[in-house]
């Protein structure tokens, strides 16, 4: 319903019909199995995507995708963002890992994996946080050392989505134990039956049926062809990899909270208080006002997100990962702020499971956490944007707009 087609091309817009077709034929019951963990991982879901060949919609048709943008791959994200966060999350995957095969994998790792993922013939799932620390990703501590023609894998990573049934891992590992972090790590493709061991799935508030898990490697050998990239260069493939998962994340919090909203929004059109609907009243109206404004923003920043992640891929000197940032930290805040005052419009009815907004909000309180936390985007972006205004040498001097700029005896610093 309130989607701005207007910021979309013809290509987008036919793609958002397409992709809001296959929402509506999801059935109510697969998210409702999935929230009383009935289910290790909704495969219905994602091979019905593949299908449609509503995956991976970025990458080259020779490898199962359309070869579209990451723009038209946003809007995609944000219908399928309408079902929550676990379903999402199973839509975002093969965009996500199949970034780092796609880009930096041999052509053996793109037929045998990409193209499956695609065809969701194969789960892939992603490993980066473990127990130690999430956030200080170099960090990492799960090490993988060569012996011969593999590499010995010991460690564990945990919240891994899809962690209890993916076929395989993308997994970083140290393989220099004297570099430091962004010079010692290495990517590799872990299959599930080379030995991962699933430990522990977690009680979540929200994002149920997923199969997170923890997955842990003992003496795991990884035959070396199974690396991706360079040895020790796994730096560039986690920035590359960060680019689908961070406006993944944030496109689908926007749709996630345009469906509360949508929700609330009708609600408050047939409930009555005090004789009148409710929609009557200034304290529920400009909440609405308030919610589609701020949703409007942070839709617009996702786009210009992604615009930013089409013109660096078209070969401008356009570096996404600020912009990208920006748009996970605010459409994510948004999101949860958006939610939250869909179940206030509601009341009380809100709180219960006779409406969806419960558990859109349990869903949603992981987005400002996961996928980079939005302090580690805050991070991010106020590092880019002091180098920008260190760069800056074009600009107006605007401080000499000031009446009293010339004095500058007074301009004390220290
Ligand atoms: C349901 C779920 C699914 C997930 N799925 C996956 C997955 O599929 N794959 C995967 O690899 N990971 C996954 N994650 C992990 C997720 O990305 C991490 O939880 C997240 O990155 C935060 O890491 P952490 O939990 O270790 O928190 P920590 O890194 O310990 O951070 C704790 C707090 O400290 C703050 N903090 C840390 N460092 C700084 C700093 N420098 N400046 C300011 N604040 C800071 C953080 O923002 C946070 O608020 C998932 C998590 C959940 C809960």
């Amino acid at each position: 319903m309130i989607e701005n087609d207007f910021l979309s091309t013809e290509e987008e817009i036919k793609l958002r019909e397409e992709v809001k077709d296959f929402v509506r034929s999801v059935d109510p019951e697969l998210l409702r199995k999935m929230d009383r963990n009935e289910i290790d991982y909704p495969f219905e879901f994602l091979h019905e995507a593949a299908k449609r060949n509503l995956l991976g919609l970025r990458f080259p048709e020779e490898y199962g995708g359309r070869g579209m943008t990451w723009s038209a791959e946003m809007v995609a994200m944000e219908e399928i963002g309408v079902l929550g966060m676990g379903l999402g999350c199973s839509y975002a995957m093969p965009s996500i890992v199949g970034e780092a095969i796609y880009r930096f994998g041999q052509e053996w790792q793109k037929e045998e994996f990409l193209k499956p993922v695609i065809k969701g013939e194969k789960l892939s799932a992603e490993g980066l946080t473990e127990p130690r620390g999430g956030s200080d990703f170099f960090g990492t501590t799960t090490k993988a050392e060569k012996k011969g023609k593999v590499w010995v894998l010991n460690g564990m990573k945990r919240f891994i989505a899809g962690g209890k049934v993916a076929d395989f891992y993308l997994i970083y590992a140290r393989t220099d134990p004297n570099a430091p972090g962004h010079k010692a790590l290495t990517a590799f493709i872990v299959e599930r039956d080379m030995g991962v061991e699933v430990e522990e799935l977690y009680n979540l508030l929200g994002f149920r049926g997923m199969g997170t898990a923890r997955i842990v490697f003992k003496d795991l050998e990884v035959p070396d062809e199974y690396r991706v990239g360079e040895v020790n260069g796994a730096r560039v493939i986690f920035n590359r990899m960060m680019v689908p998962e961070r406006l993944t994340s944030a496109a689908g919090a926007v749709g996630t909270a345009r469906a509360a909203l949508e929700v609330a929004i009708k609600y408050s059109t047939k409930r009555k208080a005090f004789g009148t609907q409710i929609r009557n009243f200034q304290g529920v109206n400009f909440k609405v006002a308030e919610c589609m404004a701020k949703l409007d923003a942070a839709r617009a920043l996702v786009y210009t997100a992604a615009r930013a992640a089409d013109a660096a891929d078209s070969g401008m000197p356009v570096d996404p990962r600020r912009v990208v940032s920006e748009a996970k930290y605010f459409a994510t805040e948004v999101g949860w702020e958006v939610v939250n005052e869909a179940m206030q419009i509601m009341g009380g009815i809100g709180y219960t499971q006779v409406y969806p907004i419960e558990r859109l909000l349990r869903d949603m309180r992981l987005a400002p956490i996961w996928t980079g936390s939005n302090e580690i985007m805050k991070l991010l972006i106020q590092h880019e944007t002091y180098k920008m205004i260190g760069e800056a040498k074009k600009d107006r001097d605007i401080e000499k707009d000031a009446m009293d700029w010339y004095k500058e005896w007074e301009k004390v610093y220290e």
